[in-house]
């Protein structure tokens, strides 16, 4: 007897996701089709690695040509156009260098191992004592060292013993940041808005205040922008939301352009200028393909004008959804293409309102029991995101119709 996909995948694979109940098969633009031939608006844009939306033929051309000329060399040796992508990205950010990995969670182990050796080698500060800063509710990735200063249990549970050298301190809130900071800080580690926090955005002010204690106690300041970053707050960066340049920035997903792990540390000449031969490294990472990728992602944000889409329609989205004033929303919050929105449990969970969505063609994704993030590719039309929403007001209004409404069969 033949196994569904579903029934394959949960047989065959470790159950470290809860997806959906949906089998996808194809993708184009903003949308997804599954194996019925059924039709979805993607509202959660791979957590911003779909932000060109699926299969992208700029992104598709970039990736078949280079494939069909050189792949995987290794850096033993250099390659014809990891410089140029690299000074683009240096272009874009404002900053010096760039060291390129593969996945989020690698460009965030790269800047932690910058900070702590600045820390050692231009601060002064003493052998192994170099402390973090890092945000209560952050999210950077899955390693046992980021996990270990993650405040989330499920994410930490029987995972120990964990790397010291972390503080955390609330996110958004200056006075203790100023509190934490000791001469053993070598560096401040956040996200600009917390992503699976639940779209989580700091006080006006937050990132130039951080800024601003960085500079008067010589701490390095980095950003993870791997899911705020390339166009998804309705700006290149959401640090340009506040006027600032960190001294280090984590990208990833979507300089992949939806179809490869990229990802890249980038940063001031002197933070990169620790790293020397043998100190750090990744076979894959800053590999041809991945090269051509991320110059064809970052050129196609540009050329299409991608950030701007996200500023007015992250606008539109957030306006619309503000105005359902529905007793099942207890909050909507967000920047750009990217908004979170709080469920009452009294009527729900997100879950069962992103099931709900499902069986409407929509498909979204909850963080946490009681956040729907609504995220789609940034190159969507202004048409089916109207729709997308139509169909997230008619389910949440059928909810706040009938209070605990079970999962619609
Ligand atoms: N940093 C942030 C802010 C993220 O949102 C994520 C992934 N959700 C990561 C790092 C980790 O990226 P990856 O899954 O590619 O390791």
């Amino acid at each position: 007897m033949t196994m569904t996909p579903i029934a394959l995948e949960n047989r065959y694979a470790a159950h470290n996701y809860h997806p959906l109940p949906v089998t996808l098969t194809r993708g184009e633009g903003a949308f997804l089709w599954d194996t019925a031939g059924r039709r979805y608006i993607d509202m959660m844009g791979a957590y911003s690695a779909a932000s060109h939306g699926h299969c992208h033929p700029g992104i598709i051309a970039a990736l078949t040509a280079q494939a069909n000329r050189l792949a995987v060399p290794s850096r033993a040796y250099y390659s014809d156009n990891l410089g140029a992508f690299l000074k683009e990205l240096c272009d874009v950010t404002g900053l010096d260098a760039a060291l390129p990995m593969n996945t989020g969670a690698e460009a965030v182990e790269t800047a932690i191992k910058a900070a702590r050796r600045y820390g050692y080698r231009v601060k002064g500060i003493a052998r192994d004592r170099a402390e973090i800063i890092v945000a209560d509710g952050n999210f950077h990735g899955r390693t046992t060292t980021i996990v270990g200063f993650s405040s989330e249990a499920a994410y930490r549970d029987g995972f120990g013993p964990f790397t010291p050298g972390f503080r955390v301190v609330p996110f958004g809130d200056l006075a203790a940041m100023e509190r934490a900071i000791r001469p053993e800080t070598a560096a401040v580690l956040i996200e600009p808005i917390q992503g699976e926090a639940g779209i989580i955005v700091p006080p006006d002010g937050y990132l130039a205040g951080v800024r601003r204690l960085c500079d008067a106690h010589g701490v390095v300041m980095i950003l993870d922008e791997v899911q705020s970053g390339l166009g998804r707050t309705g700006a290149w960066f959401a640090f340009e939301h506040e006027g600032i340049r960190p001294d280090g920035l984590i990208l990833g997903k979507a300089l992949g352009g939806g179809v490869l792990p990229v990802s890249a540390f980038v940063g001031r000449r002197e933070l990169m200028d620790v790293f020397t031969p043998g100190s750090h490294g990744s076979t894959f990472g800053g590999n041809p393909l991945a090269a051509a990728v991320g110059l064809a992602a970052l050129a196609i944000i540009r050329e299409e004008g991608l950030v701007e889409r996200s500023r007015e329609l992250g606008a539109h989205m957030i306006k619309r959804v503000g105005a359902m004033r529905n007793p099942a929303i207890k909050d909507v919050r967000g920047r750009g293409l990217w908004v979170g929105v709080e469920i009452d449990p009294r009527f729900a969970s997100a879950r069962t309102v992103c099931e709900l969505l499902m069986a409407k063609g929509v498909l979204s994704k909850e963080t946490h029991d009681t956040v729907v993030r609504l995220a789609p590719p940034l190159v969507i039309a202004r048409h089916d995101l109207d729709e997308a929403l139509d169909r997230f007001d008619e389910v949440v209004s059928n909810l706040a119709r009938t209070p605990r409404q079970p999962v619609a069969a």
